[in-house]
C-alpha cells in the first residue's frame, strides 16, 4: 500500500508535497525535467513509507492513501505506478 496522487492534482502541480516526503516519492519534482509536460505528480509506491506528510500540504485534496481512492478514481493507483515502471 501506498498513497496515491489522484485528479485533482491535473493542471495543478503545485507541488508543495515534493519538499515534505521524506523518501523523495514524488515525482516529477519541479527541478526535474519532464516536470512541464507532466499531467500531473505521482508517488513512487515502492518508496512511499505511508507517513501522510504530503497529505495536508496538498492545496486541492489530491493526495490520499491507497486504501481511500474513490471507484472512479481507482485508475489513478496504476497512473502513478506506472510513471515510475516507465522510468526504470
Ligand atoms: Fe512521501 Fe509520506 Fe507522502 Fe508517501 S505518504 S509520498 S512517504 S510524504
Amino acid at each position: 500500500m501506498a498513497h496515491v496522487i489522484t485528479e485533482n492534482c491535473i493542471a495543478t502541480k503545485q507541488a508543495a508535497c515534493v519538499d515534505v516526503c521524506p523518501t523523495d516519492a514524488i515525482h516529477p519534482r519541479p527541478d526535474e525535467p519532464g516536470f512541464d509536460a507532466a499531467d500531473q505528480l505521482h508517488i513512487d509506491p515502492s518508496r512511499c513509507i505511508d507517513c501522510g506528510l504530503c497529505v495536508p500540504e496538498c492545496p486541492v485534496k489530491a493526495i490520499m492513501h491507497e486504501a481511500s481512492v474513490p471507484e472512479p478514481w481507482r485508475r489513478y493507483v496504476q497512473i502513478n505506478a506506472g510513471y515510475f515502471a516507465r522510468a526504470r
